[in-house]
């Protein structure tokens, strides 16, 4: 394989994020996430409920509704959207299994862009950078300011393609 078709290191943690998030049995959304210091991979995790304890496949979504604000050909709109709560999100499963001592100075890569919980938590986990595909309107804009505030360094994969395989349809 010569050097230029060897997978720089973003794709291949990211590839590994997508591919974990096909673990995920949630059918609203599938979320991967990886823990990296510098070239080394210290930890993996999912969306997913508790272990021991029905997941979604088994008893279902657990779908929550509250209304966003979206913007649309330059007006606000309230839409009605639905989540599914049973599951612990990626992000926050990965700060369960992972030892703060591990994360100092880490890079999380994970498949979507957080949401403002799991981007408070991971703002205090000792992490240094957050690098993400899919983006989240909902949150991005405070989740910004406040990884700026903390100088997390946030990135976003914008030519990056996720492999085929780990692509799975869901419900939005
Ligand atoms: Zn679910
Ligand atoms: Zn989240």
């Amino acid at each position: 394989m010569s050097a230029d078709v060897r997978k720089d290191w973003d794709t291949y943690f990211m590839d590994i994020a997508y591919m974990v998030s096909t673990r995920s049995r949630c059918s609203r959304r599938h979320v991967g996430a990886v823990l990296v210091q510098g070239k080394k991979l210290l930890g993996t995790a999912y969306n997913g409920a508790p272990s021991g304890v029905p997941d979604c496949s088994e008893a279902g979504c657990m779908i929550t509704e509250e209304y966003e604000v979206v913007h649309h050909d330059g007006h606000e709109e309230m839409v009605k959207k639905q989540r599914c709560v049973r599951t612990i999100h990626a992000e926050q499963n990965l700060l369960l299994f992972t030892d703060r001592i591990d994360r100092e100075g880490s890079s999380v890569y994970v498949t979507d862009q957080p949401c403002w919980t799991c981007a408070n938590m991971l703002a205090n986990s000792g992490i240094v950078e957050i690098v993400y595909h899919r983006p989240y309107p909902k949150d991005a804009d405070k989740v910004r300011a406040m990884m700026e505030e903390k100088g997390i360094a946030f990135r976003m994969l914008e030519t990056y393609h996720p492999p085929k395989e780990t692509l799975m349809d869901v419900k939005n």
